[in-house]
C-alpha cells in the first residue's frame, strides 16, 4: 500500500521535475497546469496518507490523550461543515447539519476527526443531486447513558457481509475505491479507535444500495477511571484529517 500510494506518485512528480530540469520537455503554461494541478491532488492525497498513518501509529503505541471538556455540539458541527463545504459543493451534494441544541463532554479534536472522516466519505459515496445528513440524538430514557451521532446518505450503500470490515485498517469495499476515490482503508479504523477510548460505540447500517447511516455512540458522562479522575488519555494533536 506504501509503495502504491507514496512511493510511487513521488516517483512521478520528482520524474517529472528532472525532465522539466533537463530542459527536455518544453511545456506550454496550460500544460504546466494541467500538470500543477495533477501534483497538487497527488501531493493532497499523500499528505492525507501519512496523517493517517502518523494517527495510527499513535492510536497503537498508546499516545493519544484525550482531553474532555464540555463543547456544544451545534459549533462543533459547524467547524466541519465549514471544512466540507467546498467538496460537497464541488461533488454537487447537500450536506444538512441538524441543529441539536446539545452539550457534550469530549475531546473536541477526536469529535472533528471522526465527523472530517464519516462526512468526507458521505459526501465521496454520494450521487450529484443529493443529501447527507448529519445529526446527534439525544438519550431517549435515563437508562440510556450516551449520544448518538450520525451520518446519513443516499449513496451505493455498503453489502451486509462487509459492514463490519470496512473498520479494519486498510480494507475497502472496492480495490477501485482507492485509486478512484483517492482513499486508504485507515480512516474508519482511526475512528473507532477514538470512539472506543471515549468509552462508546461505532457502526454502520446499510442496504445494500440505498445508502449508510454511520453512527457513534459517546457515553453521556465522561469516562473515570478507578481514582475519579478522568480517563488519563489525553490528545497529542492528531491533525483534523
Ligand atoms: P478510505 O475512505 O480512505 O478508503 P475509510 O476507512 O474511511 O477509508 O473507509 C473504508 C471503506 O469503507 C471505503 O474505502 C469504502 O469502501 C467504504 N465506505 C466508507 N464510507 C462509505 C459510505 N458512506 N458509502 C459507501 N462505502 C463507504
Amino acid at each position: 500500500m506504501v509503495t502504491h500510494d507514496l512511493r510511487s506518485p513521488m516517483q512521478g512528480i520528482a520524474g517529472f521535475f528532472e525532465l522539466v530540469e533537463s530542459g527536455l520537455i518544453q511545456v506550454t503554461p496550460a500544460q504546466g497546469q494541467q500538470l500543477a494541478a495533477r501534483g497538487r491532488i497527488s501531493s493532497m492525497r499523500m499528505v492525507s496518507l501519512m496523517n493517517d498513518l502518523l494517527d495510527m501509529e499513535k492510536i497503537n503505541s498508546n499516545t493519544v490523550k484525550l482531553e474532555l471538556e464540555e463543547i456544544n455540539v451545534d459549533s462543533a458541527f459547524a467547524e466541519v461543515q465549514q471544512i466540507v463545504q467546498e467538496s460537497a459543493n464541488r461533488s454537487n451534494v447537500r450536506v444538512v447539519f441538524s441543529e441539536t441544541g446539545m452539550n457534550i463532554t469530549i475531546d473536541h479534536q477526536s469529535l472533528t476527526r471522526i465527523l472530517l472522516n464519516l462526512v468526507t466519505n458521505a459526501i465521496k459515496f454520494s450521487p450529484p443531486g443529493s443529501t447527507v445528513t448529519i445529526g446527534a440524538l439525544q438519550p431517549q430514557s435515563s437508562s440510556e447513558e450516551f449520544v448518538e451521532f450520525f451520518v446519513q446518505d443516499n449513496g451505493r450503500g455498503i453489502p451486509a457481509d462487509k459492514l463490519e470490515m470496512v473498520f479494519q485498517r486498510f480494507q475497502q469495499v472496492k480495490v477501485a475505491d482507492a485509486t478512484e476515490k483517492g482513499g486508504s482503508g485507515l480512516g474508519l479504523a482511526i475512528c473507532k479507535s477514538l470512539v472506543e477510548l471515549h468509552g462508546g460505540t461505532i457502526g454502520v447500517d446499510s442496504t445494500d444500495g440505498k445508502g449508510c447511516r454511520f453512527w457513534f455512540r459517546i457515553p453521556n458522562v465522561p469516562k473515570k477511571d478507578a481514582s475519579g479522575i478522568i480517563s488519563e488519555a489525553k490528545t497529542s494533536g492528531l491533525p483534523n484529517t
